[in-house]
């Protein structure tokens, strides 16, 4: 090509710019102003900046879908695909990340410049589809980011809930929830796909037959038919044509079916079953709230799986494929308990409707599942009321009887005589009720089980899955959870992107691992670590505008941001941080002279609606606050800050203004966490235990550049075997005996001294999250963590080579690791079965 370039026509056939969907400036602003009439329906003089969202969104859209041919086409064609069932996705808000990632915001924002907008403000008008709890969620949005970044044919199965996670309010110090409203003003994002839909049945009894060759068959005689409709939106990659595919159910009652059939006349009746459908998917369960016994739950959980499995076996169909091929087509990865049913469905899909025999149905589904395991808390492991189970898919309980009665007998001659192994082992648990086991149905059901951080997986193996590992040692490994660079990085923290970006180029986003280790070398560079102070600097200052408009108070950027954001829980110990922040607030008051950074500690988080002590601690914080940010005494150095309504959106704009992450959770109980990667990779210092993946963290930031404290899982597991005692803590510790007695005394209460007993005796008496054991080594870690800050350039030091040293926690290296040891999928670009990105 003698060094010329060819011109574009002759490259593409089809010159992008001339289409409706082109990427010059001109073409967008052309496609938003048709979108506001024809799509929105309003004129440009009496547009609202929803209006001109609305436009812009569909624009970005267009330029989405016409990829999205492609995607489907070489989902059809691809060999082999990841299915990924959640029953949560937490992706958060689309546009910017969208425009990101189609590389168009330049001449989007020149656009936008031209009708008058502004494209900033046009992306944080979006709200967000609070389709999850949080992390489980937020890892399923990253993977599925990954996964399209790294051009591998996807699909995202999931609930479309018409109610997500409620928004956060807080009155009086407590929260308040209220109802998510995502869809009212309509979601430019997803398209509906009435036509493909899939039938439901649920409850009724079963019946057995001989079919015309004489084979004995076992047919399902529902009560009651469910509709399931594809809502689909398109996930696209970073720079590649590829987008992954998120499609989402949405129930609804079906015209079509006919209820005489079971229903014998009872048409109001019918009309009951008809509204029963709906709720289907109406709304999101809140998680750390016990679930047995709730039917609803079961049923949303069965009602996505299924509309899932019989989605692939359509696609597969289309594809020249016969069910007998399923597992050669596709990985499925089970997100959790929440989609196990699917071990269950897969069977009764192969063995009752495709007349595959049973051995041979239990090869291909093996073959299809593994299961990532996210939790060793025993109360969160999910497991399902037998006459329940049974009242709402009696076929399942036969068929999950069956899978129980077989793998108990090769468990039999493996352990002869081990009843109690059997007892342990067993998919159905007997003790005084008779229960479902769903971790025990997905690990037998699949070929491969996986937990989420190195301790992770060895706890997993030693105790809660112990006797499953001991069985099939082989299926077990661990994949580090990850998060994606582009919306935790580049999206969220533009101005560090850039100084990274400037330093070692711009392959980080992608390839994190090699290329941002570059960025060491910056670590003692004077006018580097300038430039990067002032980013930092100009984040907290974001963050602080946000806070003042809020919540009314007012911080000082220059303090020490010590941020913990997650979900409210006590293992994850926001009351361990409280009484940090009640310790220090006494030493500032009794010394003033106290050589200490000024520090602003800001939480977030929601918790459960049903998880009482949980919302005490929020009160306890905001009570805290209450008197600690009127105090002229402390009026520059401390301040305590509840910033409402923690989600995606709000944490884009925390995570990279923090200096200080708090990752504080007793150890043995965060099974990852993915909060601890976003704050490191956003320049902030962890301080934290021994937990999840801190531990991996630690190790490839450096011990020097993160402030351990606490027990080990090991620790805290003998601690109790010797019998705790947390009264001993108080007795032998004064300050802590100072601070408890101040908070018993109505202190931060206006005198009442029974609004924060509960949290307090359980404390003194059980402290099941061993706060009490821990207290002094936090404490010593937070005073170190103070003594750092004041030296800034060796803080900046440590921030940097946090950056540089976090590049594998990127989720595009969970994600191949995923690929090359569980669903061995290859890249849409390694097979080679589509052209390098032309029209
Ligand atoms: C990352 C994230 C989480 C998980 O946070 P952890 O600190 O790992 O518990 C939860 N919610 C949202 C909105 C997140 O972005």
């Amino acid at each position: 090509m003698n060094g010329r370039h060819p011109p574009k026509s002759d490259e593409n056939p089809i010159v992008r710019e001339d289409l409706r969907t082109g990427l010059t400036a001109e073409a967008i602003k052309n496609d938003i102003l048709e979108n506001l009439v024809y799509v929105q329906a309003r004129i440009p003089k009496i547009a609202t900046r929803n209006d001109w969202y609305m436009a812009l969104a569909y624009t970005v859209r267009d330029r989405l879908l016409e990829r999205w041919g492609m995607a489907i086409e070489s989902l059809q064609q691809s060999s082999r695909a990841v299915c990924y069932l959640s029953a949560e996705f937490l992706p958060g808000p689309h546009l910017g990340n969208a425009i990101l990632n189609l590389g168009m915001y330049e001449q989007t924002k020149e656009a936008t410049a031209r009708l008058g907008l502004d494209l900033d403000a046009l992306i944080s008008h979006e709200g967000e589809p609070g389709l999850g709890n949080g992390e489980l969620g937020r890892l399923a949005a990253c993977f599925l980011d990954s996964l399209a970044t790294l051009e591998i044919p996807t699909i995202g199965y999931g609930i479309r809930y018409e109610f997500g996670i409620f928004d956060q309010e807080i009155h009086d110090g407590w929260q308040r929830e209220v109802t998510d409203k995502w869809l009212a003003f309509g979601n430019p994002w997803e398209i509906v796909r009435p036509e493909i839909a899939y039938y439901v049945p649920l409850g009724g009894y079963t019946e057995t037959y001989y079919d015309r060759l004489g084979r004995f068959r076992v047919r399902w005689v529902p009560e009651r038919v469910v509709k399931g409709i594809a809502h689909d939106t398109p996930i696209p990659g970073y720079h590649v044509e590829n987008v992954a595919l998120l499609r989402l159910w949405k129930s609804e009652a079906c015209e079509s079916f006919d209820f005489q059939a079971f229903n014998e006349g009872d048409y109001y009746g019918a009309v009951e079953d008809k509204v029963a459908s709906e709720t289907i998917s109406k709304v999101l369960y809140p998680n750390d709230e016990p679930i047995p016994g709730k039917e609803l739950r079961l049923s949303q959980q069965f009602f996505f799986v299924s509309c899932s499995l019989q989605d692939m076996i359509r696609v597969h169909r289309l594809g020249g494929g016969v069910p007998a091929t399923f597992d050669r087509r596709y990985a499925v990865q089970l997100n959790d308990t929440h989609p196990a049913i699917a071990v269950a469905e897969l069977m009764r899909l192969l063995v009752d409707k495709q007349r595959i025999d049973w051995e041979r149905a239990w090869e291909i589904t093996r073959n299809t599942f593994s299961y990532t395991n996210h939790t060793l808390l025993p109360e969160a492991l999910e497991k399902w009321p037998l006459p329940l189970f049974r009242k709402v898919l009696p076929r399942h309980l036969e068929i999950i009887f069956e899978i129980n009665r077989r793998f108990l007998e090769d468990v039999r001659l493996t352990y002869p005589g081990d009843s109690e192994r059997l007892r342990r082992l067993s998919l159905i648990e007997e003790a005084d009720d008779r229960y479902v086991r769903m971790a025990n149905l997905a690990a037998v059901g699949s070929h491969a089980i996986n937990g989420v951080a190195a301790l992770h997986t060895d706890l997993l193996k030693e105790t809660v899955m112990r006797d499953f590992y001991e069985l099939y040692p082989e299926r077990f490994l661990n994949v580090t959870n990850g998060v994606s660079p582009r919306r935790w990085m580049l999206l969220c923290n533009p101005g560090m992107s850039g100084l990274i970006t400037d330093a070692v180029g711009e392959n980080w986003v992608c390839n994190s691992q090699d290329s941002i280790a570059g960025l060491e070398s910056f670590a003692d560079d004077g006018a580097f670590r300038e430039a990067w102070r002032k980013v930092k600097q100009g984040n907290k200052m974001e963050l602080a505008r946000h806070i003042s408009e809020r919540t009314g108070i007012v911080v000082n950027p220059e303090s020490l941001f010590d941020i913990q954001v997650k979900r409210i829980h006590e293992y994850k110990r926001q009351h361990l941080n409280a009484l940090h922040i009640i310790s220090l607030y006494i030493r500032l008051k009794r010394t003033p002279s106290l050589d200490v950074p000024p520090r602003t500690v800001i939480f977030g988080g929601k918790a459960a609606p049903g998880y009482a002590r949980a919302k005490l601690i929020i009160k306890f914080i905001n009570s805290i606050a209450d008197v600690v940010n009127i105090d002229p005494d402390v009026a520059d150095r401390l301040k305590v800050v509840f910033f409402p309504d923690f989600n995606v959106k709000n944490g884009q704009l925390i995570y990279p203004a923090a200096d200080l992450s708090e990752q504080i959770s007793t150890a043995g109980k965060e099974a990852s966490g993915t909060g601890n990667m976003k704050f490191s990779l956003n320049g902030a210092l962890t301080i934290g235990t021994l937990d999840g993946a801190n531990v991996e963290i630690r190790e490839a930031v450096g011990p020097e550049n993160f402030l351990v404290f606490g027990l080990t899982a090991r620790e805290v597991t003998d601690l109790k075997m010797r019998g705790y005692r947390p009264w001993e803590s108080y007795e032998q510790n004064e300050e802590l005996r100072e601070i408890i007695d101040l908070v018993r005394s109505g202190f931060f209460s206006r005198g009442d001294r029974d609004l924060f007993e509960p949290l307090v005796n359980e404390l003194l008496s059980r402290d099941e999250y061993c706060l009490l054991a821990d207290y002094p080594s936090y404490l010593e870690a937070q005073e170190k963590a103070g003594k750092a800050y004041l030296v800034q350039g060796q803080w900046l030091r440590m921030s940097i080579l946090n950056v540089a040293r976090m590049g594998g926690f990127s989720s595009d290296r969970s994600i191949r690791e995923y690929l090359d040891h569980i669903w061995k999928v290859d890249s849409l670009k390694a097979s080679g079965s589509r052209g390098n990105g032309r029209p």
